[in-house]
């Protein structure tokens, strides 16, 4: 089922005002973009961080999965997806032909990890959001992948459960990118009953992509 793109994602769009769009190649938009996160004091997370997680993967890429912020593992290492349940999402997307390191870009909504691996509050994923809608802008993926409740209605600007917003095409942004959501590997690791579930949503979410690449 299709859904109609949200309202909502025009006011999300927004740039905020320091993070100014940057120009000349894209290669160098990315690396401002990479710096502004570095650098970055917008919300109070920057003082207890280690690093702020920028994304990782192919700027090439089709594909784009948006968690929700990095753990303690993410921000010991600056790279998004590389504790527990990273390995679990690097599973995941083997098992539908994607990997960090050829063909998916990974990102996550806020850049600085939440002390105690608590939710991000509006406030910090309004200050983050506005990388992350650079990145996508940058990337152009053909099929966003969202997983976990925090990443899916963050970018739907929803607060319908994940369960409801599961097994449909949801359409993001101005280019009314596809958008499927799924469940948190963190979560899967908690709840691995679900994880047939989640098999369910990948396979989907492949085959809205080969879809597109038919058309
Ligand atoms: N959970 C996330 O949502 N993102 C990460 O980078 C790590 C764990």
């Amino acid at each position: 089922m299709q859904s109609t793109p949200p309202r909502h994602t025009e006011t999300l769009a927004d740039p905020a005002p320091s993070l100014v769009a940057p120009s000349g190649s894209t290669d160098e938009a990315w690396e401002a973009v990479r710096a502004q996160v570095r650098g970055c004091t917008r919300c109070p997370l920057h003082s207890t961080r280690t690093q702020g997680v920028f994304g990782v993967g192919s700027r090439e890429a089709q594909w784009l999965v948006v968690g929700e912020a990095p753990g303690a593992e993410e921000d010991r290492r600056g790279e998004p997806f590389v504790g527990r349940a990273g390995h679990l999402l690097d599973a995941m997307l083997r098992s539908i032909g994607l990997s960090r390191t050829t063909n998916v870009y990974i990102a996550n909504v806020l850049k600085s990890r939440p002390p105690g691996n608590r939710d991000p509050k509006p406030e910090e994923v309004a200050a983050c959001l506005p990388y992350l809608l650079e990145q996508i802008r940058l990337l152009r993926p053909r099929v966003m992948l969202a997983v976990g409740r925090i990443a899916a209605q963050n970018l739907l600007a929803t607060d319908v459960p994940l369960g409801r917003l599961r097994g449909r095409v949801h359409h993001f942004g101005e280019l009314n990118t596809p958008l499927i959501v799924t469940y948190h590997p963190a979560y899967l690791l908690r709840s691995p009953g679900d994880k047939r579930k989640a098999w369910e949503d990948l396979k989907f979410a492949r085959s809205v992509f080969r879809q597109l690449q038919s058309t």
